[in-house]
């Protein structure tokens, strides 16, 4: 007999022998692991579940037949790759792993019962669930902002797709010395660097297409990650200042030398200390006020407060954080047993809201199923993320962490993290080529 059929064999023992509710997938049947979105968590829980165990019956339930990627999204809007370069299919998935997928979205789940509800009036069983179902922005918790605006007018390009299109289109069309205007959500968030990159890419894109162009960045936090890097890129390409606190450990002298500007240079970040809180907008008047004041801007980019995507609502995995709270050792939901949570709507303590972070709870989450169809003991976890980011398309940074369980939380473990402040140019352009690089090999580990 093979390893993995013996798993198996155990697995199904094991499982009837915990009493699973009658109905259940478990009935002579293969144990069935169902997997609510296939973005990029969901997709590589459902993967590394069949590598695991190729006896699995693995389903993935998903909104949309093709995926749009958030991660290097931003990179649409300076043209340096097209709205379909950020198109992902599923046909590796199925292909390869034998996974499967219904194309609907899931409306609620019976956790008595482990059955899992879609619009479309589907009622499937599972013995174990994956939910990754990512973030969901909350357009009104800014005073005059909604969705439809977002759609509309004044688009946030968060949650990639037709506003991402429409913010593209904004700024390639925006008036000789306009001013784009960048609202930074407050903690916690996907993606820490994402806002900060976006207003350098297209900083960078202004240099040669609207040179007189600005870039402010309105912000309720008083740092971000990886701050210090960020904004020595902006320093050197942009012309921006370095607030005296965040100069420590800058080159003052050498090759690439940390620069006094005479003028403000393109990019102006307002963080919280400064005012950068924002108080309402004025859609109309196309102007947001801060709390430093009123900023009127030729294109407002509002990235929103954010919380666990709709359906961990609908199925009752959040607590009062907006995130769904887990048992850290396998993802497993505090709320409901046999639920596990992963990605952007999980609470992972220090881990950063990243696809790498997805990655790797996925491969978490789908060990600990596995063992815990099987009776097994579940081991000792560990994670990592390293969040890339670009100062321009060829100034790269990242900050690369490894994670352990301290007391039954995520904890960040000790070591250097950052593109070190002295880099030289190579280092700094040879980390522009990581990140590309490791969107590609990421892309596959998730989706191929
Ligand atoms: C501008 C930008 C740049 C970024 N850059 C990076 C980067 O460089 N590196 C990095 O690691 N991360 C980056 N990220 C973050 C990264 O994209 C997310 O953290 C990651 O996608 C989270 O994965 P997830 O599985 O939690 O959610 P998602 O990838 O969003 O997947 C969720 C999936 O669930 C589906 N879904 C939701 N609700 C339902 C439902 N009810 N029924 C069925 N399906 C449903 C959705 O359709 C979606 O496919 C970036 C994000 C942005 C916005």
């Amino acid at each position: 007999m093979q390893r993995r059929e013996f798993l198996r064999l155990i697995g199904a023992g094991a499982a009837l022998a915990g009493g699973l509710p009658v109905g259940s997938a478990f009935a002579g049947a293969a144990p069935h692991v169902v997997v609510v979105g296939g973005g990029a968590g969901g997709a590589t829980a459902a993967k590394y579940l069949k590598l695991a165990d190729p006896g699995l019956r693995v389903t993935v339930i998903e909104k949309n037949p093709v995926y749009i990627r958030p991660y290097g999204s931003s990179e649409v809007l300076n043209d340096h790759i097209g709205m379909e370069d950020l198109e992902v299919g599923y046909d590796a998935l199925r292909d390869r792993y034998g996974i499967e997928f219904l194309f609907d979205t899931v409306t609620g789940v019976d956790p008595e019962q482990r059955v899992v509800q879609t619009a479309g009036g589907t009622r499937l069983p599972y013995d174990r669930m994956i939910v990754s179902p990512g973030i969901e922005l909350l357009y009104d918790r800014i005073d005059g902002y909604s969705e439809t605006l977002a759609e509309t007018r004044l688009p946030s390009a968060w949650i990639p797709g037709g506003q991402t299109r429409l913010l593209r289109d904004q700024l390639h069309a925006m008036r000789p010395g306009g001013t784009f205007l960048i609202v930074a959500p407050p903690n916690p968030y996907r993606c820490p660097p994402g806002p900060y990159e976006r207003g350098a890419l297209m900083a960078e894109w202004f240099q040669t297409h609207n040179p007189t162009a600005k870039v402010i960045i309105l912000d309720s936090k008083d740092s971000f990650v990886p701050g210090p890097s960020m904004l020595l890129g902006w320093n050197r390409l942009y012309g921006y200042n370095v607030p005296e606190h965040f100069r420590e450990g800058m080159p003052l002298d050498g090759d690439w030398p940390l620069r006094e500007h005479d003028g403000p240079g393109m990019i102006d970040w307002v963080p919280g200390y400064d005012g950068g809180r924002v108080l309402a907008l004025d859609a109309n008047g196309g102007a947001v006020e801060a709390e430093a004041g009123h900023f009127e801007a030729d294109v407002i980019n509002i990235v929103p407060p954010m919380v666990a995507g709709r359906v961990a609502f609908e199925m009752d995995l959040v607590d009062g954080s907006g995130y769904c709270p887990i048992d850290r050792r396998t993802h497993e939901s505090t709320r409901h047993p046999g639920i596990h949570v992963i990605g952007d709507a999980c609470q992972a303590d220090t881990m950063p809201k990243s696809g790498y972070s997805a990655n790797t709870q996925a491969k978490v989450a789908a060990r600990a199923v596995v063992d815990l169809l099987a009776g097994r003991e579940t081991e000792e976890p560990f994670w990592e993320n390293t969040c890339y980011a670009l100062a321009g398309q060829e100034y790269g940074l990242y900050v690369a962490d490894v994670f352990r369980l301290v007391d039954d939380r995520i904890r960040r473990m000790d070591g250097p993290r950052f593109l070190p402040l002295d880099a030289s140019r190579a280092q700094i352009r040879l980390g522009a080529l990581y990140q590309n690089h490791w969107m590609q090999t990421f892309t596959k580990d998730c989706f191929a």
